[in-house]
């Protein structure tokens, strides 16, 4: 009998190489590798030279499993050496205790914010952007954290991949490289992690955060949703197609942070659609097959959520390829199924509204999207739109661009997800904020501590109070401005002086 054939066997088996990867992780970690900062930047650089000598690599696996254009592959290259370089940069200085706020009590204590690394932490990335999704592993490094690093099984060459050539550029006992489907990414969720960090949709979010309550481990989860897309008349909508219809073809609409459906007043959908049709034109010279979608089940959800719409630019499939030619339909309601979920594909829906405030409503009645996206010249909509909607990130006048901006956070809200990285949030992230409070054995202090020793009574406890009661303490900037003062006042005093003596010497 094979393993195959018995799986019970074979689940033993999965549960046998989890709990090994993860223990060995956590042997390692408690020997105090990862926390080592030397170890940790020697292996953030290896990261970047593992994606620069590796990019031919990396580049054919993400076309092998989702015919990801060669060029777009190499921007989710660029961005993952770009937030590696902004962690080696800053790494050290997160790393170093932070000094708190201290009050008139407190002046005499030390008080600290340590940055404790977690343990080990299981990063699981999503199939579309496969390199992108496992860009907050480099967070949890520099955080000092040993990774589980859990490809999506939806890329098979990409996994592969990676699991063939990044132990060759970093430590596999820190940071191993686990592969499997369903039922082996179940068994590893079996096993207790210090954090996990997972990228995908929402179904399976719920199946981790339901894996991570046994052990109350904390958790971010990367999700998706309907991003929304609105157009005000005062855009310039010769530039706002081009970034909406960019936005809308990268990944061929796979993408978390895609508009999905755009929200004008009818004037400007008439006008939108034109330059729509003359930007697509130019992209992709007309040729149908430019949006290939990853597999069969999702190119029929698409067929199927374009049944019975009202096409104006596209529309052609082609089923033996699985490509959706890029395709804006117009007259959408609330109620048609492209409207009940995320699109993930090139398919742009219209929904005219009559005003921004009405546009604001309607994107309110949905779930947080992850992305929201507003193209106006008008700074009183903007605000509006901004102020009066929930949304993971916002972008005015174009579309994905907040995603490479190092230093703002990137995440979702509600149905979207919860949790953020980038930036300094790739490190907070991966850290325990752990306080410390360093007191010291003076008499003049322990005079006041003998009123909260026993035995108690109302008059200690008044004094405590006057004590503890809450007054902020010396600001320093007072300091500042006191030794400018007091150093115009000495060089004023020295001035006078001379010119005194000058004068009764004359
Ligand atoms: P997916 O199928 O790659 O699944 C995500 C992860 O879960 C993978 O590691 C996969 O191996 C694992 N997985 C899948 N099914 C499982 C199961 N039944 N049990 C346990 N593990 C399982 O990705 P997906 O869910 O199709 O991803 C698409 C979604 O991800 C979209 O909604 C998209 O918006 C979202 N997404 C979000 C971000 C973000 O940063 N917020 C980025 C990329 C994608």
């Amino acid at each position: 009998m094979t393993l195959l054939n018995d799986p019970s066997k074979f689940s033993r088996m999965i549960q046998d190489q989890t709990t090994d990867i993860v223990t060995t992780a956590r042997d390692a970690f408690n020997k105090g590798f990862t926390k080592n900062m030397r170890y940790r930047l020697k292996n953030l650089k290896n990261f970047i030279k593992f994606l620069e000598e590796n990019e031919k690599e990396i580049i054919e696996s993400m076309y092998e499993d989702l015919r990801k254009h060669r060029e777009e592959a190499r921007l989710e290259i660029l961005i993952a050496i770009n937030h590696l370089k902004y962690l080696i940069n800053n790494v050290r200085k997160w790393s170093e205790p932070d000094m708190a706020e201290k009050r008139w009590i407190d002046l005499l204590d030390g008080l600290y914010i340590y940055h404790d690394p977690l343990g080990v932490v299981l990063v699981m990335g999503s199939w579309n952007v496969p390199l992108l999704t496992l860009v907050p592993v480099t967070g949890a490094m520099a955080a000092g954290n040993c990774v589980v690093i859990k490809p999506s099984h939806t890329c098979p060459a990409f996994g592969n991949m990676l699991a063939r050539l990044l132990p060759k550029y970093l430590d596999p006992i820190c940071y191993p490289v686990f592969l499997g489907g369903i039922e082996e990414t179940n068994q590893l969720l079996n096993q207790r992690f210090d954090y996990i960090y997972y990228t995908g949709g929402a179904t399976v979010g719920k199946i981790v955060h339901r894996a991570a309550n046994k052990y109350l481990t904390p958790t971010t989860l990367e999700l998706g949703g309907k991003n929304p897309v609105f157009i005000d008349s005062s855009a310039d909508l010769e530039m706002t197609a081009a970034r909406v219809m960019w936005g809308k073809c990268f990944n061929s609409g796979q993408a978390c942070i895609a508009p999905d459906y755009v929200l004008c007043t009818k004037q400007v959908e008439k006008e939108f659609i034109q330059h729509a049709r003359t930007a697509l034109a130019k992209f992709f010279n007309n040729d149908p097959r430019c949006c290939p979608i990853v597999n069969d089940f999702h190119f029929k959800r698409l067929q199927k959520l374009l049944r019975g719409l009202n096409v104006v630019i596209g529309g052609r499939v082609d089923p033996l390829d699985n490509c959706v030619e890029p395709t804006v339909v117009s007259g959408v309601s609330l109620t048609d199924p492209i409207m009940q979920e995320e699109i993930f594909g090139p398919i742009l829906p219209i929904i005219t509204v009559n005003d921004f405030k009405e546009a604001v409503n309607f994107i309110n009645r949905g779930e947080k999207p992850l992305a929201l996206y507003i193209f106006t010249k008008n700074a009183v909509v903007r605000d509006y739109v901004i102020d009066n909607t929930s949304s993971g990130g916002v972008t005015v006048n174009d579309t994905l661009m907040h995603l490479i901006v190092e230093s703002l956070p990137f995440g979702g809200v509600g149905l979207s997800g919860m949790g953020c990285y980038k930036g300094k949030d790739s490190f907070d992230t991966f850290v325990h904020k752990k306080s410390v409070l360093v007191k010291n054995f003076s008499k003049i202090i322990e005079k006041a501590n003998e009123m909260r020793y026993p035995p108690y009574s109302s008059r200690k406890t008044d004094i405590l109070a006057f004590l503890l009661k809450y007054r902020r303490g010396p600001s320093w900037i007072w300091l500042f401005y006191f030794s400018i003062f007091f150093i115009g006042f000495v060089v004023g005093f020295l001035i006078f002086n001379y010119f005194a003596l000058l004068h009764y010497t004359k």
